[in-house]
């Protein structure tokens, strides 16, 4: 066989499915978070399928290059060529796609991708065996797709050159596969299906769990600070209409303060912005050493006594009242007798060990954490476990959206990296602060993996059974054709009441081989007919046959042969005395006056004469080997070989005597007469002459002799080997 480079059909086919490949290749299907499948590999199977291995390579180059465009990673072409070539392998060596596909990706496509993408990708590790897997469920879509395509629609792969299979494939292999790929494919489908589905509702209930605790929380925040500017508000205008002296303010401030434990501390200063009152009192009086504390630098106390409002702060560090983050809420209180002169401030320190409290009431959920930052971003609180410091600025970066979710994702610690940390929900309250509720999105992550290495594990085992199930349910079938065909194959008459098949062989089966029972029942009885009638024509024939062969040797009247088997047979009597330096006499034998007999008693005598010389012959010329024939009208022609020269002229003397003698009747039996006959003849050496005529114009001339002699007698030549040619 020629073999030629490449042949320009499939060349052209690979390249063409490769174009199509690449562009569906840029169109991948979004699953979950940066998981995605891709289907223009399929062209790259069925090309597999249909050209072999290196076409195959040419449309994965192709199909590859689309996947390099979109993830920017050349390892694409490594794995998908590798696949490329292994299946057409496969092909070559009759192996399915599907079955080719599961040892690729289990031996090498799983090994090589793992390490791979822990040498390029950015990904998080725990992360990485999921990915893996994904390829590989990805690789058994697409070639269950693509072996599909091939099997169920033969006729849209017409061309000639492709790949045959190299030996006929049973049918319980063939069952199998299809079942194989039926079920592969149903499973794959419902388990993403059902992952996708989950996941989704996963991630649902996360936002909303989110939501509900952002809201809740800012709602719990909104509803604190707002007591606490109420408590300061009140307090202000009491202290606007009671109007007493600094020493009565004092009682009046740590009684209030008793009542909201909220404040970490309360204080009261006079116009000058000198403190004259504060609560808890005893860490007042310690630092009342430096006396005439003054707040005037205090933003609380600018904004509340000169702009004369109710002012709640930004997070900053207290002083005097010890080093605590806190957040002052002022308002201004004003003479009694002039209204619009602010007479001090009244100041409470708000708490923010608070929102620690209801972090911990709201989070059920130990996996969330809560942030809340100023109307400037800095951090007011922070759940412990993230570990921020109090009052710095709240640094984060929103996720780009590379991932596929709904949920609102966001990094904390690596803000340059495109791996998501965290799910986030915020919320403003009202005084400009924002409230953050997080939690890490990795175990999504991981409930994604673990549902999926659910399904793939599924998956086999469903496979495992399926391919034992397929393989018993096509051996119901198989197993008793099998049977059936053995049976039919070397049957003979006395195996037909043998049972083959037991009760558990289908009906259709069974049914079958009863009909090729009977019909074979049938064959074998018109078979041995048919032999009776052959061997009774064959014996019919044969009779025939001899009976033709003596209407063709034999003269009709007479029953002796005829001339021209006399003329035939001499050759053969020759070439035998030949051998054996026979002689051998030719006599010619003329009836005299025969015309007259039939001139006196009629032709039907002259007939009846003609058969009792004949037989008279026969009586006298017993030898087999001896050839007596009719020569003509009334002459005969005797053969005599192996004659003894010395004794044949007495023989045939001998016959002429008896002849003679005979009295022939007439066929009415009313006359008897008398007949006789003249013989010429020559003995000769078998190698006297090959022509019978030279030996018959001997015998002719003798017996012409003895006629002119006076008739009734017998003129012999014996010829002598030395003497004539
Ligand atoms: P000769 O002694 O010279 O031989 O005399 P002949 O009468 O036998 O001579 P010829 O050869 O002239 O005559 C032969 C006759 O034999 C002529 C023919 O009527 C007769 N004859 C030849 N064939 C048949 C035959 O089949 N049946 C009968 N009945 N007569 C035959
Ligand atoms: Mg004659
Ligand atoms: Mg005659």
């Amino acid at each position: 066989m020629k073999k030629q480079f490449a042949n320009p059909q499939n060349l052209l086919f690979s390249i063409a499915m490769g174009v199509i490949a690449l562009v569906i290749n840029l169109y991948p299907i979004p699953f979950f978070a940066n998981v995605q499948f891709i289907v223009g590999n399929t062209l790259t199977v069925i090309v597999a399928i249909l050209c072999g291995p290196w076409y195959a390579l040419i449309t994965s180059l192709f199909a590859s290059t689309g996947l390099l465009i979109i993830w920017d990673s050349y390892h694409v072409f490594v794995i998908f060529s590798l696949e490329a070539l292994f299946l057409g392998f496969c092909r070559r060596r009759d192996i399915y796609a599907l079955y080719g596909s599961i040892i690729y990706w289990l031996l090498i496509g799983m090994p090589l991708f793992y390490i791979m993408a822990n040498i390029f990708f950015e990904l998080p590790a725990d992360h990485l065996p999921f990915v893996t897997l994904k390829q590989a469920i990805n690789s058994l879509i697409y070639t269950s797709i693509a072996s599909l395509l091939v099997l169920m629609l033969p006729k849209l792969w017409f061309f000639e050159t492709k790949i045959k299979d190299k030996q006929r494939r049973t049918l319980s292999k063939q069952m199998v596969y299809f079942i194989t790929l039926m079920i592969t494919l149903s499973l794959l489908f419902s388990a993403l299906y059902f992952n996708f589905v989950s996941l989704n509702k996963q991630q649902t209930l996360i936002k909303k769990n989110q939501q509900e605790t952002v809201f809740h929380l800012s709602y719990a925040g909104e509803q604190y600070i707002n007591m606490h500017t109420n408590v300061i508000k009140n307090a202000a205008h009491f202290f606007t209409l009671v109007n007493n002296t600094p020493a009565e303010q004092q009682p009046l401030l740590s009684n209030l303060h008793n009542n909201y434990p909220g404040f970490i501390s309360m204080l009261i200063t006079d116009d000058k912005a000198n403190i004259i009152a504060a609560s808890p009192i005893t860490r007042f009086n310690d630092t009342n050493s430096s006396k005439h504390l003054s707040v005037k630098d205090r933003d609380y106390f600018i904004e509340a006594f000169y702009n004369q409002k109710t002012f709640i702060s930004s997070v900053f560090v207290g002083r005097g009242f010890g080093n605590d983050a806190i957040v002052a809420i002022s308002a201004p209180y004003f003479q009694k007798d002039a209204p619009l002169q602010p007479a001090g401030i009244i100041e409470g320190s708000l708490d923010l060990k608070y929102f620690s409290a209801i972090d911990y009431d709201f989070n059920q959920h130990g996996s969330q954490s809560l942030i809340l930052t100023d109307e400037a971003n800095n951090i007011i609180y922070a759940s412990n476990k993230l570990n921020l410091k109090v009052m710095s600025p709240f640094k984060y970066s929103i996720h780009n959206g590379s991932y596929l979710t709904d949920l609102q994702l966001l990094n904390l610690k690596n803000t340059t990296s495109n791996i998501p940390e965290y799910i986030y929900a915020a919320k403003e309250l009202n005084n400009g602060w924002k409230i953050y509720v997080i939690e890490p999105f990795s175990p999504l992550l991981k409930l994604a993996e673990k549902q999926m290495l659910t399904s793939f594990i599924i998956l086999l085992t469903a496979l495992l059974i399926s391919f034992f199930i397929s393989n018993r349910i096509s051996q119901l079938l198989t197993v008793p054709l099998e049977l059936v065909a053995n049976h039919f194959g070397k049957l003979n008459q006395n195996d037909l009441n043998t049972q083959v098949l037991d009760e558990s062989s289908p009906r259709e089966v069974y049914s079958l081989y009863q009909r090729l029972l009977t019909s074979k029942q049938e064959l074998i009885s018109h078979q041995l007919a048919l032999e009776e009638t052959v061997a009774l024509r064959t014996l019919e024939l044969e009779n025939a046959n001899q009976k033709l062969q003596e209407l063709v040797d034999k003269d009709p009247l007479t029953d002796l042969f005829n001339r021209r088997y006399a003329e035939q047979k001499f050759q053969e009597i020759r070439d035998f005395c030949l051998r054996s330096e026979q002689a051998i006499t030719i006599a010619i034998l003329d009836l005299d006056f025969f015309k007259s007999i039939n001139d006196s008693y009629g032709h039907l005598a002259g007939d009846e004469c003609l058969r009792q010389v004949s037989a008279l012959l026969l009586q006298h010329f017993k030898r087999d080997t001896d050839i007596l024939a009719r020569y003509g009208g009334e002459e005969f022609i005797l053969i005599l070989p192996m004659t003894n020269a010395l004794n044949i002229e007495h023989h045939l003397n001998e016959f002429r005597t008896i002849l003679a003698s005979t009295k022939i009747d007439s066929p009415d039996s009313k006359q008897q007469f008398n007949l006789t006959a003249s013989i010429g003849a020559i003995t000769a050496n078998a190698n006297y002459h090959a022509q019978l005529d030279k030996w018959i114009k001997i015998a002719d001339d003798n017996l012409y002799q003895a006629k002119a002699q006076g008739r009734n007698r017998v003129i012999v030549s014996i010829i002598n080997p030395d003497s004539e040619s």
